[in-house]
């Protein structure tokens, strides 16, 4: 499992069916696992694969989630994540402290009773529960230098800038920012990464229509990543509503504006 692997690429709502094979319709999630442990950015459906992979091993490393924010379709996977029920395991949530609400707090009430039978508290795994540092200070997890920093989107949401031996990733989903006025903190956020993950839920005909919704277009990633400098834009956060052509579509356009350019879709490895 070492290495960056998008997990889950679709927004909102999970989706199956013959038309959503090629992206796949697992709820946002990605892993990043290191000699010193096992990184994670959201709980969306897609964290079932991790599960997958851990079943089949005899060692869980240790585990720290980065929640991006709290949004249902980020969290749906986290009750039916293996390694909670497990003494063996140690997992350590790690979330904005200036969100308005209190993260910790809502975390705790998402998973219980009688949602889901059993309560994120008497899981058997050993929890902790932590802040993230200050946006201009970098932490080191497992090896991993991560960086965040908030991006616009309702009730806020956190963006990740993730660097390590293997390469560097910044995960950018649900934020909405217009194509032509990306802020210059954020491309500086973003300047030189590897690989920028991108939140284009919405085509640019739709855009204005769903202004406040808090997503962006295709085309805001394709500015973002040419005034970035980045080696690979990825496309994520895929409208349920899409199928996959909608999604090649979509990856085709920003193709022409910006050639490396590729669609999110679930277990899909970055090098
Ligand atoms: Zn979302
Ligand atoms: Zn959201």
């Amino acid at each position: 499992m070492h290495g960056f692997v998008i997990r889950g690429s679709r927004g909102t709502l999970p989706t199956c069916g013959a038309s959503f094979l090629r992206y796949g319709g697992d709820t946002t999630c990605f892993s990043l696992e290191t000699p010193g442990g096992l990184l994670i950015i959201d709980a969306g459906t897609g964290l079932r694969h991790v599960t997958q992979e851990l079943a089949d091993r005899t060692d869980i490393p240790p585990i720290t989630v980065l929640l991006t924010h709290l949004h249902m379709d980020h969290l749906v996977g986290l009750p039916s994540f293996g390694p909670l029920y497990s003494t063996h395991a140690q997992i350590r949530f790690m979330a904005d402290p200036n969100r308005a609400d209190d993260w910790q707090q809502a975390l705790l009430a998402f998973m219980r009773k009688p949602y889901w039978p059993v309560g994120l508290t008497d899981a058997d795994a050993s929890l902790g529960f932590e802040s993230l540092p200050a946006p201009d200070t970098p932490t080191d997890i497992y090896g991993v230098r991560v960086s965040w920093c908030a991006v616009p989107h309702p009730q806020q949401c956190a963006a990740f800038r993730l660097e390590w031996s293997g390469g560097s990733v910044v995960v950018a989903t649900d934020v909405e920012f217009d194509a032509g006025q990306i802020p210059d903190s954020f491309v500086a956020f973003c300047k030189d990464a590897g690989h920028l993950l991108f939140d284009a839920h919405f085509k640019p005909s739709e855009i204005g229509q769903y202004s406040g919704w808090g997503h962006s277009t295709w085309e805001a990633g394709v500015a973002l990543a040419k005034a970035a400098g980045v080696g690979e834009l990825l496309l994520t956060h895929h409208s349920p509503k899409r199928c996959d052509d909608d999604v090649e579509g979509m990856v085709e356009a920003a193709r022409r504006a910006f050639p490396r350019t590729r669609g999110a879709s679930a277990n899909m490895p970055l090098d």
